[in-house]
């Protein structure tokens, strides 16, 4: 682990849809799916800092499944198809528009975290020497 050395600054969409790394673009993110690891195993970044919340899935939400949706509504409405069809098309599109997107959201959130320095608000007292 090489933490005193330094890196350049890697734009997190670059890295984060991959699931590197936002320090050194190397590292995984991810263990499995949607599972964290506890640090980069090429520059030793401690990953503790991630805390993306429901924000991958906020965005799915809106972007991907409500647009899903809305196209298994209008193909009801407008062919009234059987029931198979919804299980054949509608069902793998749902599926696929909401899940697929989850891994690299999650990462691009987690590297913009790291890019942009967020981090929970603070109260800063006079004389802090964090401040
Ligand atoms: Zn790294």
């Amino acid at each position: 682990m090489s933490q005193d050395r330094t890196y350049p600054r890697l734009e997190p969409w670059k890295v984060g849809v991959k699931g590197r790394c936002p320090r050194c673009g190397k590292g995984h993110l991810f263990s499995g799916f949607l599972a964290m690891r506890e640090g980069c195993e090429v520059c030793g970044l401690d990953y503790s800092y991630a805390d993306p919340a429901d924000g991958p899935a906020f965005f799915v939400v809106c972007f991907a499944c409500l647009p899903a949706v809305l196209f298994t509504v209008w193909l009801e409405v407008a062919f009234e198809p059987s029931f198979w069809v919804h299980i054949f098309v509608s069902l793998p599109v749902i599926l696929l528009t909401c899940i697929l997107p989850l891994r690299p959201l999650k990462g691009w959130l987690v590297a913009s975290q790291f890019y942009h320095k967020a981090e929970e608000g603070r109260l800063v007292m006079r004389g802090d020497p964090r401040d």
